[in-house]
């Protein structure tokens, strides 16, 4: 069978392979070529990339090098073509990594190459996947429960099928997506380049934008799920009310609720808990709010039965989901007034509403591996540069301001791109540049469009405190009134309550939420003492905000989850569940990272990521390709089994 990622074969005449040339990104199709001609002196001689950083896929080299970059391309992809397009020859491991540090213009260490390996996936082989052992009877006698089908629970669904294990997903909503079902606000897009925010086992070759919108990403989830056959196995509109461990039987109880009211328990012998950080509202307490006698609803909940055109609308919040909608319905409005608590922190995204054009599109079909090395690219400036940038440098002075001299560097760049956009509005400028260091909250992609919208007529920020709500109005502080039909909440979620409202309830009894309190731990966010047999996908401690993907992180989480129930399977074992010491290890030695890094410092007063102490416990302190060594398998002796 033919590498799926060979590209399909094609006849394409020669004028319209050198129109599409004139659209793709040149480093990447360098490397293409290397693979079709099987010359590496393609990628040794003067034509290479001059440097790489966000965002940048054109290596910053020169139009006359590109133009000579497409004319030695036109030659190998005719002669490729004439050839019948065959399957390109392996590569080397050497040369692979020649062509990785090539793209990317430094040295990729060694500990990352088997990690983009797999990213990439030039064999054609998805190495994530877990292939069944064992008696097929014992299997067939271990139900899994999943609760939740965004895209981690559609990801455990395909792995657990894979694998040959029953497994039923419950879902609250009515379809699948999560975050990209729920969250339907006008202008909702991902801010992760999407050739590399996808599975990394499902081609890449067919979306329409860069970052594409909500129903796309929506449309795409529904595509793999539909492929993968999973739809049967789930539940739809309804809802996990919690679970219960039974000691003797070695097996969860999970009350689920449907939507006509109907209470049901199923019987597993383990539980993937799928539900996401970001699923519950967060509705600020606000005197009056209850007298609004207008329409209001949270971003994730919108009424797309209310017709916005001419009308007075009032937004509550502007981090990554007001920042999405003040630009998307400011033409439309009579008047939007925006209440910003904290100004945030963006970064120049010239791509960021760009559609993928045809170019690309048939590059991304047709030629070998480039949409593998297109994935790369894109991926590797957010491996763990991030967070090095975010370290705290604890000499460093005024650290209100910046946390070290790389923090300092990049707060410059970040308000020069912002001064930049409002040098005519003075007034403005001095609303919109953040008061805290640079990366210090979720940093947002920007290609101009938020600040645009606040420059409108039409278009008014706030940065008074909210005193109360009245009937038709937003009142501030300073006793300013703001006329409103419409309050939109942009509010964010309730992200540090990790699996609320959920009741999972352990041995003896143990609710994990109380145990927990305001501080959730789990192993590598993955498994708890004292709750055998289950597992978190996107659990505390796991989240992340300094680059990679979240779907990086379920790939690595249900890869690791799937060997536990192996292990268990194979092994004949009831349960297992991690040490508390290593548990106990993970969470201080997490903590103690974490305590290190940008957004711990205290002058950040507002996150979501920190608790009411200021500490955080649901993201991540460590680099991608650790968290990816330490859950490539298992070590039993993290466990005890039973
Ligand atoms: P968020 O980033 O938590 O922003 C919530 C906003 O509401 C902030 O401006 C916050 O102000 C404000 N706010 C909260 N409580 C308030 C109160 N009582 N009074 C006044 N203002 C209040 O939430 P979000 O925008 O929904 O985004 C949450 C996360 O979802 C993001 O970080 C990201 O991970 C994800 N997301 C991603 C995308 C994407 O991929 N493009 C889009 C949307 C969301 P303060 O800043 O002062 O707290």
């Amino acid at each position: 069978m033919r590498n799926p990622h060979a590209g399909e074969p094609f006849d394409t005449t020669d004028e319209e392979i050198a129109a599409a040339l004139l659209d793709v990104s040149i480093p990447t199709l360098l490397l293409s070529l290397v693979h079709m001609s099987g010359d590496p002196e393609i990628i040794r001689g003067r034509l290479r990339p001059a440097g790489l950083f966000l965002n940048e896929v054109q290596g910053y080299m020169t139009e006359e090098d590109k133009d000579e970059a497409r004319a030695l391309a036109l030659e190998v992809i005719r002669d490729y073509r004439d050839r019948g397009c065959p399957e390109p020859e392996p590569v080397s491991a050497e040369l692979l990594q020649e062509m990785m540090t090539w793209l990317v213009c430094e040295d990729v260490p060694a500990e990352y190459v088997p990690l983009l390996m797999e990213e990439m996936e030039l064999d054609g082989r998805d190495a994530r996947r877990v292939e069944p052992a064992g008696d097929p009877d014992d299997r067939a006698a271990f139900p899994v429960v999943v609760i939740g089908c965004g895209q981690s629970g559609l990801l455990a669904g395909i792995r657990l099928s894979e694998a040959g294990i029953p497994f039923t997903i419950v879902e609250k909503n009515a379809g699948v997506g999560g975050t990209w079902w729920e969250n339907s606000y006008p202008g909702a897009r991902v801010d992760v380049g999407n050739h590399f925010y996808c599975y990394s086992f499902e081609p890449s070759d067919h979306w329409t934008e860069y970052y594409a919108q909500q129903p796309e990403l929506q449309r795409y989830f529904q595509g793999v799920m539909d492929k993968h056959g999973i739809e049967p196995h789930v539940r739809w509109e309804t809802e996990v009310l919690g679970a219960a461990w039974d000691d003797a039987s070695s097996t969860w109880s999970v009350r689920t609720r449907a939507a006509d009211g109907t209470e049901d328990v199923l019987v597993a012998r383990a539980v993937i808990s799928a539900v996401g950080q970001l699923n519950r509202p967060n509705l600020p307490v606000i005197e009056g709010a209850d007298t609004f006698v207008g329409p209001s609803f949270h971003s994730a909940r919108w009424d797309h039965d209310v017709d916005l055109a001419g009308k007075q609308v009032a937004m509550i919040g502007a981090g990554a989901s007001g920042f999405q909608i003040a630009p998307t319905i400011a033409p439309e409005v009579g008047h939007l007034t925006v209440f910003q608590r904290t100004a945030q922190w963006m970064f120049p995204n010239p791509n960021y509403h760009a559609t993928v054009g045809p170019g690309v599109l048939w590059a991304l079909r047709h030629l070998p591996f480039y949409g593998r090395w297109y994935r790369f690219l894109i991926f590797w400036p957010g491996c763990d540069k991030g967070l090095e940038a975010a370290r705290v440098d604890p000499d460093y002075p005024d650290q209100h301001r910046a946390v070290s001299e790389t923090n300092e560097f990049t707060r410059q760049m970040f308000t020069d791109w912002i001064l930049s956009q409002v040098a005519d509005d003075p007034e403005l400028a001095a609303k919109v540049v953040p008061d805290y260091p640079a990366t210090g909250k979720r940093t947002l992609q920007d290609n101009g469009a938020w600040l645009s919208a606040l420059m409108r007529d039409n278009v008014e920020l706030v940065r008074t405190g909210i005193d109360h709500i009245e009937a038709d109005a937003v009142v501030t502080v300073d006793g300013e009134r703001y006329p409103a039909d419409v309050l939109v909440y942009a509010t964010g979620f309730r992200a540090t309550e990790v699996l609320a409202p959920l009741g999972i309830t352990g041995r003896d009894g143990v609710d994990l939420r109380t145990l927990w309190g305001e501080r959730p731990a789990a192993y590598l966010g993955i498994t708890v003492p004292g709750f055998p047999n289950f597992f978190m996908m996107y659990g505390p401690g796991t989240n992340l905000a300094h680059g990679g993907s979240l779907i990086f992180h379920s790939e690595c989480q249900m890869r690791y989850i799937t060997e536990c129930i192996e292990s268990l399977i194979v092994g004949g074992h009831r349960t297992m569940e991690p040490l508390q010491e290593r548990c106990d290890d993970w969470h201080q030695r997490s903590q103690a990272e974490m305590a290190g890094l940008v957004w711990s410092q205290p002058s950040i007063t507002s996150s979501f990521f920190k608790n009411s102490a200021g500490e955080i416990h649901i993201l991540s302190p460590w680099r991608l390709v650790d968290y990816w060594t330490w859950t490539k398998e298992p070590d039993p002796a993290d466990f005890v089994f039973g």
